[in-house]
């Protein structure tokens, strides 16, 4: 993310961590735990349609921004812990528009996200996101979506040691979980994120640093097999984008 500009999924605001020695990457610890996802798991999502009526073509919209969720997605690569269904019915998150901007001294909220758990969720845009680059657009779904998958920024153990995070792998300052000009999707923010899923899957770590990794099962699947719910009818979201008519 740009200067300037911020991320809400953390309730907190900009602090810039330039000049700090990188360590590594950064997983959320706040509930006493490190939530990732169960293995298999595909996360259902939906536009909240009347977020989106304020648009003059609201399908058009809805079109776009389905194109930048699945570049964002695929931007992760296989290091995505979890496959993504635009799904109607039995959803984990909705994709709201914001009416209004949310901006303060320390810059405007582009969007906000939520981190691994079992209820249902709002990825949330604000229209100051559509007045960014069209790769800052792309960038800032990146970066939310590295909190779906349970990264926190960067930063978090210098200015959100509010919320308790640990470290794990890499951790280099420049990470699509930073902010400002040090913020981009690098390799090692791949590779560590699927170094860390896939670790905990096989049951070689269970903790970091001593807080103990917990496995979510998204809201759909509540009391149902994470398993169970991969039945080949679902497919990622960036396999079924197509732009919208022109
Ligand atoms: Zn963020």
């Amino acid at each position: 993310m740009r200067d300037g500009v911020r991320c809400e999924t953390e309730k907190r605001g900009h602090s810039s961590s330039r000049g700090r020695s990188p360590l590594e990457i950064i997983v959320d610890a706040s509930e006493g735990f490190i939530p990732l996802w169960d293995k298999g798991t595909t996360l259902r999502w939906k536009f909240r349609n009347s977020s989106l009526q304020f648009f003059e073509n609201p399908e058009a919209a809805k079109g776009e921004i389905e194109v930048l969720l699945g570049e964002a997605i695929l931007a992760w690569g296989d290091a995505a812990p979890v496959k993504f269904a635009k799904r109607e019915d039995a959803w984990d998150f909705e994709i709201v528009v914001k009416q209004g901007d949310n901006c303060n001294v320390s810059g405007c909220v582009l969007a906000s996200a939520f981190f691994p758990d079992a209820g249902r969720h709002v990825l949330s845009i604000y229209p100051k996101m559509f007045t960014q680059s069209r790769e800052e657009q792309v960038e800032t779904l990146v970066h939310e979506i590295g909190h779906v998958f349970g990264l926190r920024h960067f930063f978090a153990q210098i200015s959100e040691t509010e919320w308790p995070s640990q470290i794990f792998g890499k951790h280099q300052k420049f990470s699509i979980m930073n902010y400002g000009s040090d913020s981009r999707l690098t390799a090692a923010d791949r590779q560590d994120l699927k170094r860390l899923y896939d670790l905990a899957w096989a049951g070689q770590l269970k903790a970091i640093n001593g807080t103990p990794i917990r496995f979510m099962r998204p809201f759909h699947a509540s009391g149902v097999s994470a398993q169970a719910v991969m039945v080949g009818e679902l497919q990622p979201v960036g396999r079924l984008l197509t732009r919208p008519e022109a």
